[in-house]
């Protein structure tokens, strides 16, 4: 075993776009330190990254990449902490603590696999899915409006938004880079085909193009595409703020208390 490969055989299918996001995620931990990082992810395909990356990890249950991410930060702050989940993972399951990681501003990167379907349990339909998708839970055809990821991290104060496309290995890496550099949460969603149950590729490749820098005006920005065909899909930095982080946050309050001063205090 080399020092970031695992010998596990690999069974995503060929052309997924888990591969990018594998390759970039060893390139950066080999940059950073093996024990300097760690990751984590919930259930899914996007989770098997866990058996092919040689560096400490934890698989969580359904849906709790993120909340295992900011646990371990909060342990630990000097690690880089990288949390990974699919769209059913972090938005139909554990949107909750996505939201409440990006509201802490927890010093974690999440990175959203979004391949806009339940792809592991053959294609049902997630919270990002466009209407009209017709799968195995919506025959018929999925009725609902899809969420925008964007829009969900950025209202609940995500510090750093962004997206990039797997089909374009250099922009995700260095997408994936700064996400990470970020003092902060810092999301970034990673629009990939599943040629099994939702091959998008072509779609992302002609529709989406490069921003040259990070808008002034966010909110619009992460609105113009809106995940149902409709738009250009804007890929790059789409916010970047300084705020002071949930571990900076903590630790400032972590003096420790003894019971009595607890007991005196009129809280
Ligand atoms: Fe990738 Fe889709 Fe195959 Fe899962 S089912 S490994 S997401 S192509």
């Amino acid at each position: 075993m080399s020092d970031i490969n695992m010998e596990t055989e690999n069974t995503w299918c060929p052309g997924c776009g888990n591969f990018a996001i594998e390759a970039v995620t060893k390139k950066g931990i080999k940059k950073i330190g093996r024990n300097k990082t760690a990751i984590t992810a919930g259930i899914g395909c996007h989770a098997k990254i866990i058996d092919y990356v040689n560096v400490n990890s934890f698989y969580g249950l359904h849906g709790r990449p993120v909340s295992l991410a900011v646990g371990i930060k909060l342990a630990n702050p000097e690690l880089s902490v990288l949390a990974f989940s699919g769209d059913g993972d972090s938005l139909n399951e554990g949107i909750s603590h996505l939201i409440h990681a990006a509201k802490r501003n927890s010093d974690i990167t999440v990175v959203i696999h979004q391949n806009r379907n339940f792809a592991l349990t053959v294609k049902q339909f997630t919270a990002s899915s466009p209407k009209g998708f017709v799968s195995n839970s919506s025959p018929e055809g999925n009725v609902e409006e899809p969420l925008n990821t964007l829009e969900v991290a950025n209202s609940a104060g995500a510090t750093f938004i962004s997206r990039s496309f797997s089909g374009d290995i250099e922009h995700l890496q260095e997408t994936m880079e700064k996400a990470v550099e970020h003092k902060g949460f810092s999301l970034i969603e990673v629009l990939q085909s599943c040629p099994a149950w939702y091959d998008t590729n072509s779609y992302y490749r002609e529709n989406s193009y490069k921003m040259e820098k990070v808008p002034k005006n966010p909110d619009k920005k992460i609105r113009e595409w809106n995940y149902d065909g409709e738009g250009k899909i804007p890929l790059g930095v789409f916010k970047k703020q300084e705020k002071p982080t949930y571990e900076e946050k903590m630790a400032r309050k972590g003096k420790k208390v003894s019971v009595e001063e607890v007991l005196k205090s009129k809280i």
